[in-house]
């Protein structure tokens, strides 16, 4: 029996080699090398070609080869009944907690109003940054999310989180559904959005949820460029309503040249680097869920193809 990677951007090698290391007796196959298709048991994807997890029968799991599924769900030949696992990991959500942190630190510490002081040979001090009366709103409470608020709590701000559920995190505002998001971001000075891309939650950053940002609020964007529609941020920078954005993820990536956030003064970004997948660490959790499949014991990290995430 065989597992498949099919990945057209990432490099698998380190992938193999590690599963091979712990499970010498598994055939583990590239794609397109698949061999027999109705050997293979279990594949590890990402953004996988349309309709090439189909022509394998005997599947027993699809997983993701990171913490989002959006890029596996799109395929419109996703075979059914399949289950769909992603990957939950503690490194992963620590580089991505990182990313939130420096960007809301850079903000609150008047990091860019320093700079652009030095730049022209200013000496002149700020208003002090009052951590504890800043506000900070975390979308998307799950395992990067929840990672987010207690840290950046542990740190002192005012921090709030919106969610599809209730949340009881110590210390932590919890805000959720559509009816708790407009005053989640009203009282919202630093946004972090952290949510999975699915059909609720795309173009979620948009002229009326920015609109109702208090003036001057700044957002991070590292979860997907499908949650925020450009256009709508560009005007809600170049009217002054939002003061800056850090963004690592896009509608078109890689981040076309003509595309005006690469040299917009309020925009810091990343080229999709927030949070990268670490073999070594992940690779434990795929074996174990390959173990799982084939004791019959429930797999980890079960995706729910409904609300797709
Ligand atoms: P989780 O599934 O653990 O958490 C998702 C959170 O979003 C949950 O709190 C969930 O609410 C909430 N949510 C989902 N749908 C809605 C909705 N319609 N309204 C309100 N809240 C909603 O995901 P992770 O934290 O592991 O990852 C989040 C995303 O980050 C990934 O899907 C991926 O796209 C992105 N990511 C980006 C990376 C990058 O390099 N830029 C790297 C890694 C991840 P509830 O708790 O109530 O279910």
């Amino acid at each position: 029996m065989s597992l498949v990677i099919i990945s057209p951007w990432k490099n698998v090698t380190q992938y193999r080699k590690l599963i091979l290391d712990r499970m010498p007796d598994l055939d583990v196959r590239v794609s397109p090398d698949v061999g027999p298709a109705d050997k293979v048991e279990f594949a590890l994807v990402w953004n996988q070609p349309p309709g090439s997890l189909k022509r394998f029968p005997r599947l027993k799991f699809i997983c993701s080869m990171g913490a989002g599924v959006d890029h596996m769900l799109k395929d419109p030949e996703l075979p059914e009944g399949v289950p769909m696992v992603r990957l939950v990991d503690r490194l992963l959500a620590s580089q991505m907690v990182e990313y939130v942190m420096l960007a809301v630190l850079r903000y609150h510490r008047q990091y860019h109003e320093y700079r652009e002081q030095q730049r022209r040979g200013v000496w002149k001090v700020l208003p002090p940054p009052n951590t504890e009366a800043t506000r900070v709103g975390v979308m998307g409470v799950g395992n990067l999310g929840g990672l987010a608020c207690r840290r950046l709590s542990a740190l002192g701000f005012d921090v709030a989180g919106w969610s599809r559920r209730p949340k009881t995190i110590e210390g932590i505002k919890s805000y959720y559904g559509d009816a708790g998001l407009r005053v989640f971001l009203e009282r919202t000075q630093i946004l972090s959005c952290l949510l999975p891309l699915t059909p609720r939650t795309a173009g979620i950053i948009n002229k009326g949820t920015l609109s109702s940002l208090p003036k001057g609020a700044y957002v991070i964007n590292s979860a997907r460029g499908g949650h925020v529609i450009e256009e709508d941020l560009l005007a809600a920078l170049d009217s002054g309503h939002i003061a800056a954005a850090t963004l690592d993820v896009f509608q078109a990536e890689p981040l076309p040249a003509e595309h005006p956030f690469w040299s917009h003064p309020k925009v810091v970004l990343t080229p999709h680097a927030s949070s990268i997948t670490i073999p070594d660490s992940v690779v434990p959790q795929i074996v174990e869920n390959i173990e799982r499949a084939r004791a019959g014991r429930p797999l980890l990290n079960l995706v729910d193809p409904v609300e797709g995430y």
